[in-house]
């Protein structure tokens, strides 16, 4: 039924929405880029120290494995296990973290919890058996699937913990991966995955001053409980009572952590210097009566193809049974897309329809902060001024409540961000505020070096490095394979699906190409399993024939989708996926994995 007495919506002013969008992005651009950011090394690398495992001492290892995978977060988990379904059972996978999980075991601050739905987020949910409790898990529980995928799958008892690899290098002579640690392992592989993930280096803002503060501080992905009180699972965090705590940034981890943070602390201050949008979270316990309907064999690939068919375009997937924030973002696009007369679809017409759909939801979006904060002028600085995919979108229904909380302060930095660190507290705008605790939640190194960021290259045949290899920008097959780097498998989504939206499905189908591989080589006796330089150059042609990279327009505020508003270079255009698009790509890898020809290799 229509509501007849609903106020019809003003149009959106397209001309003054741009030109605010411009001038807030004008605002935040700087020249110095990545480099804004500290590494922390010498006097900052305590911010990196495991306040969750303490470090056990052990003899390094010399021994040979059949399998060595870098990285024990979901890529070395899923990958592991479809080895072992496969049958290859000597599995060592290696992790800097003091068990397996990822960013998932390291970030355990209060309230984290997956932006993408569990059903398809967490990965081998049917294989082992579990049911998520909520339609977007909390961290412990992810955490807690991490290591049953790693108990189930026996993958605990070769495992290095607390070990970071320095060098791999390709011995030609024995046909093999020679592999080298921080805890002084040297030991060999017959092959080698790789799976560190994207955001796994912590950074702090280049604030002048962060040295001196002589209060306590540490970066979200470090949470000190010990200081805090409290607990992972959302445990009120009672020793901050009489605390004056500031949270720097607002990123998704922020805002997930504010809520928590303006319920514990005597005084709390969120230092923002660009707000997130913040769209409806809307989580709810799953019905396990419900579940035990869907949960028919099968049902996590049918679940995963049809979030990818909804969310990632290609075909049109007529029924959403995700439904969450994203295949709503999707969905609304599309629809958008779908109203144009059909002489109107052409190619600029759907990108202004595109845009439109983005003007109406950010209006939503920034109407809901006015709906929700109470304070005029602190909605207002809450509000997102540029298009909802230029940064990291945020779901949260607590997040911006929190501002009505008279212990919690916004303190805006008008895009400048905190002007300098002192020995008691933090400047913004030339006035100090004296705080107890200072909290980073400043992210993660994205656009600096690949080699700065895995902390080692890897040296294939003939002595050349991956670095080398990939000075021009990055080559693969199937972003999997590069040719020079036998026996070697790099397990992410650029050049692949590309699927950002649920990573873990790039990184489980990835598992299993993986295996199917490795167990055919196992069967015929092959020694070197590589790609040829001819299947790798078709390959990144046919990539760089696609529409290009669909995160990070120049034009957006500055962040790590977009290099921070510096021009990425060149190698940027390898940055992509297959251009057929992620359902596609799913269906072409699978008969290329199931047909026994692995068109491309050289199994050897
Ligand atoms: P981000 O990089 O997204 O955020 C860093 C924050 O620090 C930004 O708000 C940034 O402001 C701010 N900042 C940087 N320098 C300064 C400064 N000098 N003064 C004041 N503020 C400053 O990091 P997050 O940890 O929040 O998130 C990283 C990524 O991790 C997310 O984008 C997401 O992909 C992932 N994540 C996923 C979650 C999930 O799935 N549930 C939850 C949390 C994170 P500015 O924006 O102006 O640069």
């Amino acid at each position: 039924m229509t509501d007849v007495t609903a106020e019809p919506k003003p149009a959106i002013d397209k001309k003054a929405l741009l030109a605010k969008y411009i001038a807030e992005r004008d605002k935040r651009l700087r020249a110095d880029g990545n480099g804004q950011y500290l590494e922390l090394k010498g006097r900052l690398s305590h911010y990196l120290e495991d306040p969750y495992t303490p470090r056990v001492e052990r003899d390094p290892k010399t021994d040979h494995v059949k399998f060595a995978f870098i990285g024990g977060g979901f890529a070395g988990l899923v990958t592991g296990a479809r080895l072992k379904e496969a049958g290859i059972s000597d599995v060592r996978i290696i992790e800097k973290g003091g068990d397996f999980g990822g960013t998932w075991y390291w970030n355990r601050y209060p309230g984290a919890q997956c932006d993408t739905a569990s059903m398809i987020y967490m990965p081998l949910l049917e294989e082992t058996g579990h049911m998520p409790t909520e339609k977007y898990a909390h961290a412990p529980e992810i955490l807690e699937q991490c290591q049953r995928i790693g108990k189930q799958y026996d993958l605990y008892d070769k495992a290095l913990f607390h070990t970071e690899v320095t060098d791999l290098t390709w011995d030609d002579g024995n046909s093999r991966w020679v592999i080298s640690t921080n805890r002084g392992d040297r030991f060999t592989a017959d092959y080698l995955g790789m799976g560190t993930g994207p955001l796994h280096v912590p950074k702090l803002p280049g604030i002048p001053g962060i040295e001196s503060f002589k209060g306590h501080s540490f970066h979200t992905s470090r949470w000190d409980y010990a200081y805090t009180g409290g607990d992972p699972k959302g445990g009120l965090m009672a020793n901050l009572a009489d605390k004056r705590v500031a949270i720097i940034g607002t990123g998704a981890t922020s805002v997930q952590a504010v809520p928590h943070l303006a319920k514990a602390c005597g005084t709390l201050y969120v230092v923002q210097r660009t707000p997130s949008s913040i769209d409806v979270r809307a989580n709810v316990p799953i019905d396990p009566e419900w579940f035990s309907t869907i949960a028919t064999p099968g049902w996590q690939r049918r679940w995963l193809e049809n979030f990818t068919a909804n969310q990632a375009g290609g075909s049109m997937a007529e029924e959403d049974l995700v439904q969450d924030g994203w295949t709503d973002l999707s969905r609304r696009i599309r629809s958008k897309i779908m109203q144009l007369p059909p002489q109107d679809m052409t190619p600029l017409k759907m990108l202004a329809a595109y845009e439109d759909s983005d003007f109406e939801k950010m209006e939503e979006i920034r109407a809901r902060v006015d709906g929700i904060v109470g304070d005029h002028d602190t909605a207002q600085k809450l509000k997102a001024w540029y298009r909802q995919l230029c940064k990291r979108p945020c779901f949260h229904d607590t997040y911006l409540q929190a501002f009505n909380t008279p212990t919690a302060h916004l303190i805006d930095t008008d895009g400048k961000g905190v002007e300098q660190i002192t020995e008691t507290g933090f400047v913004v705008d030339g006035k100090e505020y004296e705080v107890d605790c200072i909290i980073y939640a400043s992210g993660f190194e994205v656009g600096t070096e690949l080699k700065r960021r895995a902390g080692f290259d890897l040296t294939g045949r003939h002595g050349l490095k991956l670095s080398e290899a990939w000075a021009e920008g990055m080559r693969t097959k199937h972003g999997l394979h590069v040719h020079g780097f036998p026996n070697a498998f790099i397990v992410q989504p650029t050049q692949g699906a590309n699927l950002i939206s649920n990573v873990p499905h790039n990184l489980t189908d990835s598992g299993l190409t993986i295996a199917t591989i490795v167990k055919h080589a196992e069967t015929v006796g092959a020694k070197t399993v590589e790609v040829s330089k001819a299947a790798q150059d078709a390959w990144v042609e046919l990539l760089i024939s696609g529409p290009g990279r669909m995160l990070g327009a120049p034009d957006c505020t500055p962040g790590y989708y977009n290099n921070e508003g510096q021009d990425p270079g060149p190698a940027a255009r390898y940055a992509v996926g297959y251009p057929a698009g992620a359902s596609a790509y799913f269906r072409y890898i699978d008969d290329w994995r199931t047909n026994g020809r692995f068109e491309g290799l050289d199994i050897l």
